[in-house]
């Protein structure tokens, strides 16, 4: 049984709030527990966390980063600990868990490139004057983070903000917050001087704490739509720089002309990997004209599925419950389930985890729910439509914004669908258009409440305050506005 303590001022602490327990989604059985901090503890975390910044600022980048690269390496040297705690605490399968894992050692990459970065510059701007402009930290920054990734989101964040100078506090997701003990001690390991990285369990209330303490400058969230306003509105209202990403409602657009066993491959791993629970997911198929060989590879390839070994666990069983019950919902309004994952078999050993197997409802009505709502499950709900314009219109319908994709042959289609797709992201015959690395993540509409993306370089501006310094030591023969 593991008892998940927080990280302050460098050392585990159990929190004196309370705890709460963390139980695998593959097998239901208690994994152990996260104690959760009393306010007196949070204060002294972020009191601690300020202080260690001040240090950390007067670094050069080149001297913090060397401390990042020990990270990179550890995470490499263990990456097999990690993944399988990673999947046990939240369903994934062990490829699952080490490619979240590598995602976020890509971002890590990117953070110790930036010290060769041009971070600033100085440019003479009238005679005997300079401009310059350089980037400094904010000083404590705090990020609150969903189940679904429990490595890749963190570090997301964790390496840029802290290559940029900043002290980062991070406040796991309640349901897998067991991960952040492996990352916290790798980052210890590493060198990272204490108080540099903070580890605050819980929810609402440590969230709250986190978001309203005076020495916290800026906030990133991942999470669903639903608490990213709460946290955005929260933050910004007491006058705080807040970047909260939210849920998503993704949709592929299948032309007929799309090579089929590309667009199989891709659509049915876009909506089945990670049990349909990442933002990125394939939700809904915009299925154009006569497209049904396209749709037969995609069912062929997801019924290959077998639970528990190439496909993931639900996080919880409830969430299993409202699944089948949206399932359950969209056969009454008049879908057609071509494949039913409510069917699935579910090895002996794995009975009490959480399952659902890959489902397909074809010919759901627009607007219906399980085409407009996150369900956040391996479902795809199949649209038929006549044409692109008509599939565009859905997609522009609905209220997220974080991806979409085209499969097709034609450059074209996929022209139209990049330009006129009301997404941050778009693919084109990839069903999970995460942008690798230096291209930043981030969508928009309902997907997104806040300025800029949470990696690349859109995100350093995020994690840093730019300061525009003009100077000027002697007197000049010439004298003009500036003098
Ligand atoms: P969630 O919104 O329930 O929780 C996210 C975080 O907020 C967790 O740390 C949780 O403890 C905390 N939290 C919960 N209730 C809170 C409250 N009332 N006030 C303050 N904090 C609170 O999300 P989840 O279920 O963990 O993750 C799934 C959601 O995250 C999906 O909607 C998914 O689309 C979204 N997601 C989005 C992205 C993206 O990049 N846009 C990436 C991953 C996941």
């Amino acid at each position: 049984m593991i008892t998940c303590e927080n990280l302050i001022g460098g050392e585990w602490v159990n929190g004196r709030s309370g705890k709460i327990e963390v139980k695998s989604p593959i097998t239901g059985k208690t994994l152990g527990f996260a104690t959760v901090p009393e306010s007196a503890q949070i204060e002294q975390a972020i009191v601690s966390a300020s202080l260690a910044q001040k240090s950390w600022a007067k670094l050069p980048i080149k001297e913090r980063s060397k401390v990042l690269f020990q990270f990179r390496q550890i995470l490499l040297r263990d990456q097999d600990k990690i993944s399988e705690l990673k999947s046990s605490e939240c369903g994934k399968t062990m490829e699952e868990a080490r490619a979240g894992l590598m995602k976020g050692i890509e971002v890590l990459e990117f953070a110790l490139a930036i010290q060769n970065l041009d971070l600033g510059g100085k440019v003479e701007v009238s005679r005997g004057v300079t401009g310059e402009f350089k980037r400094e930290p904010l000083g404590v920054v705090a990020n609150i983070t969903p189940f679904n990734f429990p490595a890749m989101v963190p570090m997301w964040t964790i390496p840029i903000a802290l290559a940029l100078g900043n002290a980062y506090v991070w406040k796991p997701s309640d349901k897998t917050p067991l991960t952040a003990m492996l990352i916290g001690n790798a980052l210890k390991e590493a060198g990272l001087p204490a108080g540099l990285l903070t580890i605050l369990h819980g929810g609402e209330s440590t969230v709250n704490a986190i978001i309203d303490h005076p020495l916290v400058k800026a906030i990133g969230f991942v999470g669903s739509t639903k608490i990213a306003k709460i946290v955005y509105q929260r933050g910004t209202n007491l006058g705080k720089r807040v970047l909260a990403l939210g849920g998503a409602k993704n949709h592929i657009i299948l032309l007929p002309d799309a090579n089929p066993e590309l667009s199989g491959m891709g659509i049915s791993d876009s909506f089945t990997g990670c049990a349909g629970q990442r933002c990125m997911a394939a939700s809904v198929l915009l299925a154009v004209g006569q497209v049904d060989q396209h749709i037969q590879k995609i069912v062929q390839r997801a019924s290959s599925l077998e639970l528990g070994k190439t496909m993931g666990a639900i996080i919880t069983a409830s969430q299993v419950e409202f699944l089948k019950g949206a399932i359950d919902r969209a056969e009454k309004a008049g879908a057609k389930i071509i494949l039913d994952g409510r069917k699935q078999k579910v090895p002996a050993h794995f009975s009490d985890g959480n399952w659902l197997g890959p489902t397909i409802l074809d010919h759901t009505a627009i607007g219906s729910e399980t085409a407009t709502h996150e369900l956040f499950g391996p479902i795809l709900s199949i649209v038929r439509c006549q044409d692109l314009s008509e599939a565009l219109e859905i997609e522009n319908s609905v209220e997220y914004g974080n991806a979409c994709s085209v499969f097709t042959s034609s450059g074209a289609m996929a022209d139209r669908v990049v330009r006129e797709a009301s997404t941050g992201m778009v693919g084109v015959n990839i069903g999970v258009p995460v942008p690798r690395e230096p291209f930043s993540f981030g969508g928009i509409n309902a997907s997104k409440f806040g300025h800029g993306d949470i990696t690349g370089h859109l995100s350093l501006d995020f994690w840093s305050n730019t300061k525009k310094i003009t100077t000027k030591w002697e007197a000049q023969s010439e004298s003009n506005w500036m003098s």
